[in-house]
């Protein structure tokens, strides 16, 4: 089978070089084992963070090893009985075409029609838990309210806009960083305004599409978005911090917002958050979002590379803003 290790830690943006694809034999899966092939593996934006030698909340990748992430897979050989052979498994063995996983490290996931597997490296997995706990439970949207996000047509940003809308927000506003993309989060995803942040300062824009100020941002970008939102909330606005993705290859220090004092004299709550200190949101996640998904009251796009050797392509490429929707590299 093959695998893709990290073969140096990248120095601003990643280059293919920083990867190598390796081939390698699996021994057969032991007691309380599975062996499953992997049809989609995930590259998410978190993966740069663990490519640097520095431990933040979460451990480094190791050189010369197989990355870990998101995969959705198929059982091949069982050693679980609660494991069928085929069933469709989500783990955290990605950037590989097989993989042998403890069974206790394994979900089953209930694949339909409108639930395809890739669904739940996506719009129902990590993206869509993220998305759910940063609006609902640390910005605590509530109705009325006028919402921006930015990375509007991600993963999470596309999902975040959605549930807005649906848990009654009054306005919701995107930005994101193409014409298409603007096009995308207007049309199919019901925001009432986006704009596209290389056409002006974020400022000006934001002050347009959200001309009675914001209640909520949900931020994954970081600099100056972060600063515009700080000067375009209301009085005791909340801020859900999810991602920084402007500064995720700088080299260097990344100037902050300069307009922190506006936190203290508007009173606004900025809460940073990782989705994993929530596990126990799951439940409620998938009871609210799996059936507005199965019923198009949800939806979402996926952007699919094919082939284990493009995934560094697609994460590198998923970095510069080239992905609508998930990004994913689909394996077999
Ligand atoms: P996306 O699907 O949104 O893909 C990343 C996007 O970031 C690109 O498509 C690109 O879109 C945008 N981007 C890249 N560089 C810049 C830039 N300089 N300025 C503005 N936008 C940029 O990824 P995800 O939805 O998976 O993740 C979104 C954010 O959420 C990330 O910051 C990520 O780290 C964070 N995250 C946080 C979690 C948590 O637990 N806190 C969990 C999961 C994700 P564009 O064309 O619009 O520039």
């Amino acid at each position: 089978t093959r695998e893709i290790h990290l073969v140096a830690r990248p120095e601003g943006e990643p280059k293919p070089s920083d990867f190598a694809l390796v081939e390698r034999r699996l021994p057969d899966p032991r007691d309380g084992e599975l062996l499953v092939r992997n049809l989609a593996i995930s590259v998410d934006p978190y993966m740069r963070g663990k490519m640097t030698g520095i431990r933040t909340y979460t451990d480094p990748y190791d050189l010369h090893a197989p990355m870990e992430g998101a995969a959705v897979g198929v059982v091949e050989t069982s050693g679980d009985a609660s494991f069928p052979e085929n069933a469709v498994v989500v783990h955290n063995a990605g950037w590989r075409e097989h993989a042998i996983v403890p069974a206790a490290g394994v979900r089953p996931v209930n694949v339909t029609d409108a639930t395809p597997a890739t669904a739940y490296l996506g719009v129902l997995g990590m993206p869509g838990l993220t998305a759910y706990v940063g609006l609902l439970h640390k910005a605590g949207l509530r109705e009325g309210d006028t919402v921006f996000v930015s990375g509007a047509a991600g993963a999470v940003g596309g999902i975040v806009g959605q549930l807005a809308r649906l848990w009654g927000a009054e306005r919701v506003v995107g930005s994101a960083g193409t014409a298409e993309k603007v096009r995308y989060v207007t049309r199919e995803l019901g925001f009432d305004a986006a704009f596209d942040y290389h056409d002006g300062p974020v400022a000006d824009q934001l002050a347009k599409a959200a001309p009675d100020g914001v209640d909520v941002y949900f931020d994954n970008v970081g600099g100056e978005h972060l600063e515009a939102a700080i000067g375009a909330a209301k009085d005791f606005a909340r801020f859900a911090l999810c991602g920084a993705i402007s500064g995720y290859n700088a080299t260097g220090p990344r100037s902050g917002p300069r307009n922190l004092g506006l936190i203290v004299t508007k009173r606004l709550t900025l809460r940073g958050f990782i989705v994993s200190d929530d596990p126990e949101l799951a439940g409620e996640f998938h009871r609210d979002v799996a059936p507005a998904v199965a019923e198009g009251r949800i939806t979402f796009r996926e952007t699919v590379v094919d082939g284990l050797e493009r995934a560094p392509e697609a994460f590198i490429s998923m970095l510069r803003g080239g992905n609508i929707g998930k990004m994913l590299v689909r394996t077999s």
